[in-house]
């Protein structure tokens, strides 16, 4: 977070800033760290975000559910590896209540899908943008649903639709700590389908994760899909486990 004031509260446009005083009292009590390396004064220091690559990076071969169990494997694209700060960032966005992170990473993401839409979709009109589904004890404690903002940002700066046509029943945990078998023990069965929410309009979809770890949960979520007739054509999210 910048000040644009300088000593005086005056902005560089020569007005005054009256929200300047408030804001560093603010910062007095509660002080603003980077959610990655713990810089003061910064929600998210432009270090730590210099290890996101702004178009994305194709994953999927890296993932090990997608890769070896789909005769045709689903495009991937990652904004960043989840480790070291990323992932620190990425926690204390989803799990840590730094909501505040919300809309840059949700902005980054729907950059790099405006990149890569050509790749992702023959024909533009009729994608729906589905986020993987959240269990609603999981939003309730995490006071969001990260992936449907994710995926919400994401439609907006593509000019697609955004479709919440996934959601999660039986007795899900959430994937946060999990290891890959437990990861995919604990999603199997549990992604569904609300077909009260399908449309005919919706051929195509675009799912939206905030991590890709062994593939299962986007597999999962695909094979539900593509059950009900809409082709998945690939996936964004904002970081990948690496191998
Ligand atoms: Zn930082």
């Amino acid at each position: 977070m910048s000040v644009r004031s300088d000593r005086s509260g005056r902005c560089r446009d020569g007005s005054r800033d009256w929200l300047l005083v408030p804001r560093l009292l603010g910062r007095l009590i509660i002080p603003v760290r980077c959610a990655g390396c713990g810089r003061y004064d910064i929600a998210w220091c432009r270090s730590c975000q210099g290890a996101w690559v702004p178009a994305g990076f194709r994953c999927e071969l890296q993932v090990p559910r997608l890769n070896r169990s789909d005769s045709i494997t689903l495009p991937v694209w990652a904004l960043t590896a989840y480790d070291g700060a990323s992932r620190l960032a990425i926690l204390a966005a989803k799990a840590g209540g730094r909501h505040d992170l919300h809309p840059v990473m949700a902005s980054r993401l729907a950059y790099a899908a405006w990149c890569r839409r050509a790749a992702l979709a023959v024909n533009q009109d009729r994608i729906a943008v589905v986020p993987v589904p959240s269990s609603s004890r999981a939003i309730r404690e995490r006071g969001a649903d990260m992936t449907g903002l994710l995926a919400r940002e994401v439609a907006r700066n593509c000019g697609w639709q955004m479709a919440a046509l996934l959601c999660t029943s039986g007795r899900k945990r959430d994937q946060v700590g999990l290891g890959r078998a437990a990861r995919q023990r604990n999603i199997a069965g549990t992604i569904q389908v609300v077909h009260r929410r399908l449309s005919p309009q919706f051929r195509q979809a675009v799912l939206i994760d905030d991590i890709v770890t062994s593939g299962a949960t986007l597999h999962h979520s695909r094979k539900a899909l593509e059950a009900c007739g809409i082709r998945v054509v690939g996936a964004m999210v904002l970081a990948a486990t690496a191998p």
